[in-house]
């Protein structure tokens, strides 16, 4: 996995509200998805597979919803969550993201 997939998938799991992990003394980069599962951004499969990347756009499609106006402003993701291409999907998720986080 390219380091710019790893960060992203990092971006994806932070806007997701995965707490990190805290096992270690020292944080090891992962992040906890349930009880006794932790992943690396860089075993994360946010980019590759639709289960991983649903609730994303569920969670965005719900904002959206929310916040209609605003819609306008992240081109296209509202018309690019519904497409089937994940890798239009996960870019949207991505732009959207970047946007999200500078409100
Ligand atoms: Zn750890």
């Amino acid at each position: 996995m390219d380091s710019k997939t790893i960060e992203q998938n990092k971006l994806i799991a932070e806007f997701m509200d995965i707490p990190k992990c805290d096992r270690c003394e020292e944080y090891c980069g992962r992040y906890k998805f349930g009880t006794g599962i932790y992943f690396e951004p860089s075993e994360m499969e946010y980019h590759a597979l639709w289960n991983w990347l649903m609730p994303v756009l569920a969670k965005i499609n719900a904002y959206q919803n929310d916040t209609w106006q605003r819609d306008i402003i992240v081109n296209g993701t509202i018309a690019t969550l519904i497409t089937l291409d994940i890798e239009k999907c996960y870019s949207a998720v991505i732009n959207f993201i970047n946007w999200y986080n500078k409100q």
